[in-house]
């Protein structure tokens, strides 16, 4: 006979003290994670993530039952996440106000795992400033069909042109499909000019090439190329933050890679929930060191 280990009512994620209910319960099927190991996760690489998703609005991809199940994107504050996750309101277009939500600690962190979050999403700008974006992302989407080595050279392109104009950039694998290029920017110009530059960019670079690159979000146009998706760059946009879980098949996280061992890696789902003690030793080691960080402003072009 085969009798199921009985479900813990309740844990705690470590070190935290927050309580996570449904321990137990699996999240990832195919990688048998459950909420409690994810919970644990987060825990071990708060140290490494935080820096990136604190105290910026976010958005969360909700799976309460798990990924395979129903998730939601959530971008506005419901009110039931208690008060270690703090809300921001933001005027909308239609110039309706609405509470974004942030966090600024581990427990809003685990907060938010506890309540079925397993991806976080950020803002490309800090709440203290949210007109004055802090980073720009390209993220490249291949069309079905293209190898990773044709991501790989995209975003090594990507670099150069952008190193052309003075700007340096880091790569992070997405834990999906692909490559985002981020430029750390001082917060100084605001969304418009932003989203130009990175419109304008992203035009020039498919026109340059368009065999291999669109700058057009229509997958019609994809057929067989990349896509630089420079929309990222406009406000009320986000990016999927460094070191976050993915709700995909194996449990990838979006992972923070230095550019010499990008041309090593053969997969965007390189690493996984299961190795959160490899990306903290990575995050410390000599080439992620200034990962992602550079005070630069946009040139004209
Ligand atoms: P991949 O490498 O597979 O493209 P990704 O993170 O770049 O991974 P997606 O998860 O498909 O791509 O998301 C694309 C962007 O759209 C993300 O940056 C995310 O912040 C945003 N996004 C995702 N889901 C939603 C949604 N339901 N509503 C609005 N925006 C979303
Ligand atoms: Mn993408
Ligand atoms: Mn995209």
């Amino acid at each position: 006979v085969v009798t199921e280990k009985p479900q813990r009512a309740e844990t705690t994620a470590a070190g935290t003290g927050v309580k996570i209910s449904h321990p137990d319960r699996v999240i990832f099927p195919d990688a048998g994670i459950t909420k409690s190991e994810l919970a644990d996760y987060y825990a071990a690489v708060a140290g490494i993530l935080l820096p990136w998703a604190a105290n910026r609005p976010v958005s969360l991809v909700r799976c309460p039952q798990g990924r395979s199940k129903q998730c939601f994107f959530q971008k506005h504050d419901a009110g039931s996440f208690g008060d270690a996750v703090h809300h921001v309101d933001i005027e909308e277009k239609d110039g309706k106000t609405e509470p974004y939500l942030y966090i600024d600690d581990i427990r809003g962190l685990l907060t938010c795992v506890q309540m079925g979050t397993i991806e976080f999403h950020g803002w490309g700008s800090l709440v203290a400033d949210v007109e004055k974006p802090d980073r720009m992302v390209f993220d490249l989407d291949p069309d079905e069909g293209l190898d990773f080595g044709d991501v790989k050279k995209a975003a090594e392109d990507l670099k150069q042109h952008l190193a052309d104009m003075g700007l340096a950039s880091f790569a992070m694998l997405s834990g999906g499909k692909g490559v985002h290029v981020v430029v750390p920017l001082a917060p100084q110009a605001e969304w418009p000019d932003v989203k130009s530059f990175a419109e304008r960019f992203s035009r020039a670079l498919a026109q340059a090439e368009p065999d291999r690159f669109t700058a057009t979000m229509s997958k019609a146009k994809r057929k067989g190329r990349i896509f630089i998706d420079w929309l990222r760059n406009q406000r009320g946009a986000t990016a999927v933050l460094p070191y976050v879980a993915r709700a995909r098949e194996s449990a990838p996280v979006a992972a923070p890679v230095s550019w010499t061992e990008l041309k090593d890696i053969d997969t965007p789902k390189r690493f996984t929930v299961k190795e959160a003690d490899t990306l903290i030793e990575r995050a410390n080691s000599r080439g992620l060191a200034g990962w992602g960080v550079a005070e630069q402003v946009l040139p004209d072009i």
